[in-house]
C-alpha cells in the first residue's frame, strides 16, 4: 500500500479531530438530554499529545485537518494550539466546525494563528426553535458568531444545517441568506449516530437497531431536500437552484454537491451521507478527544492511539496510522447506532 492510500485504493489526506468532549450546548440529535458523561481531563489528550499526533499524520499523507468537538472553542488554549498545528510542516490547511457561540472572542486570534475555514452549525432562524434544538442557546449568540467570522476575514464560511424533519426548519431562509453574504449553506442528512447500548425511556432504541432519538421517519433524504427547496424558491420567487460546477463550488474537503440560485453571493450544498453514501470517495480518518483512531463515522472498531502516544514513539504512532488506512472498511453499510455519541466522535 502506498503512502496515504488505505487498503480500497482512496486517498486519505484528511483527520479531523476532537479536541474536547465538552460544549456549551446540548443539541438534541448529538447529546442525550442528561448530557452524556464527561470524559476525566487525564482521559483526554493534551495538545501536545494531539500536536505529535498530527505530526506523524503528516508524515502518513494527511494534509488537513479539521478541529471539532464537543465544541472545540470551550478547550482553553485552542488558538495557541492552532498556530503549533499549523506550524508543522507539511499541513496545508486547518479548519474549525463549531456552534458559534464563542466565534466574538475567538474569530480574529483563529485567524491571526493561521485558521481560515470555518463551519458553524445553525439549524433555525427562529430564535425559540433554536432554543429547544440546543436546548438552552441563544440563537442571537450563533448570528454573532456568524458576523464575527466575516468580520475576522474567515474564509469560506459554511453553515451546516442537520435537517430533521419533526423539527420542520424553514430551509427558504437560508436558501435567502445566500444573497446577503458569500456563506455557503450546506444540508446534511441526520443520522443514526449513538444509541447503541443506551437504556432509554419509552423504548427508542432497540438493541438490534439504536441510535438514541433517530427514527427513519426523522431523515429526510437530500433528493426530498433538495425538490423542497427548489420548489419553495420558486415559488418565493428566488429563481431555481443551479448546480454549481466541482471546479467552481467552494473549495471542500467533503462530498457536498452544490447549487446556486441566480444572482447569489454563496451556495447551497447538500450532503447525503445516508441516501447518497460517499464511502467510494472518503479520505478521512477521526481522532477522539480521548485519543482513540476512528476508520469510519459508523464504525465502534477503533485504535487506541492514546496508548501508542503515552507509551510508543513516533515510528510506533505512524505504523498505528499505517494499520488504520489498512483497516478502514469500504463503507458504512446503513449500520443504525453507534455506542458514541456524535458529541463523542466529532460529527
Ligand atoms: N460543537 C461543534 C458544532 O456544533 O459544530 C462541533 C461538534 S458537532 C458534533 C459537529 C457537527 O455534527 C455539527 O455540524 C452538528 O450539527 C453535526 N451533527 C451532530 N449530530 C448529528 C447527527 N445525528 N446527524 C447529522 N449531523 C450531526
Amino acid at each position: 500500500m502506498s503512502r496515504g492510500v488505505d487498503g480500497f485504493g482512496r486517498r486519505i489526506d484528511y483527520l479531523r479531530i476532537s479536541v474536547t468532549d465538552r460544549c456549551n450546548l446540548r443539541c438534541v440529535y448529538c447529546m442525550p438530554e442528561k448530557g452524556v458523561p464527561w470524559r476525566e481531563m487525564s482521559e483526554i489528550l493534551s495538545f501536545e499529545e494531539i500536536e505529535r499526533f498530527a505530526a506523524a499524520a503528516v508524515e502518513e499523507g494527511i494534509s488537513k485537518i479539521r478541529l471539532t468537538g464537543g465544541e472545540p472553542l470551550v478547550r482553553k488554549g485552542i488558538v495557541e494550539h492552532v498556530a503549533r498545528l499549523r506550524a508543522i510542516t507539511g499541513i496545508e490547511a486547518i479548519a474549525i466546525t463549531t456552534n458559534g457561540i464563542l466565534l466574538p472572542r475567538y474569530a480574529q486570534a483563529l485567524v491571526d494563528a493561521g485558521l481560515n475555514r470555518v463551519n458553524i452549525s445553525l439549524d433555525t432562524f427562529d430564535p425559540e426553535v433554536y432554543a429547544a434544538i440546543t436546548r438552552g442557546g441563544k440563537l442571537e449568540d450563533a448570528l454573532a458568531g456568524i458576523d464575527a467570522a466575516f468580520e475576522a476575514g474567515m474564509h469560506p464560511v459554511k453553515i451546516n444545517v442537520v435537517v430533521v424533519r419533526r423539527l420542520e426548519q424553514d430551509l427558504l431562509s437560508f436558501a435567502r441568506m445566500t444573497f446577503e453574504r458569500p456563506v455557503h449553506i450546506r444540508f446534511i442528512e441526520y443520522m443514526p449516530v449513538g444509541g447503541e447500548g443506551e437504556q432509554t425511556v419509552g423504548g427508542a432504541c432497540s438493541s438490534e437497531s439504536s441510535a438514541g432519538d433517530w427514527t427513519i421517519e426523522d431523515h429526510v433524504p437530500s433528493d426530498e431536500i433538495l425538490t423542497q427547496l427548489n420548489a419553495a424558491c420558486l415559488a418565493a420567487g428566488l429563481g431555481e437552484l443551479a448546480p454549481v460546477p466541482r471546479d467552481e463550488a467552494p473549495g471542500g474537503w467533503g462530498p457536498a454537491s452544490y447549487y446556486r440560485l441566480p444572482g447569489a453571493l454563496g451556495t447551497i450544498g447538500i450532503i447525503s451521507p445516508l441516501s447518497h453514501h460517499f464511502c467510494g470517495e472518503c479520505n478521512r480518518l477521526r481522532l477522539t478527544a480521548d485519543g482513540k483512531l476512528r476508520m469510519c463515522l459508523f464504525s465502534d472498531n477503533e485504535l487506541d492511539a492514546r496508548a501508542v502516544l503515552r507509551e510508543g514513539s513516533a515510528d510506533d504512532v505512524r505504523a498505528l496510522i499505517r494499520a488504520a488506512l489498512a483497516a478502514k472498511p469500504e463503507s458504512h453499510q446503513m449500520r443504525v447506532g453507534t455506542v458514541r455519541r456524535m458529541s463523542q466522535i466529532g460529527g
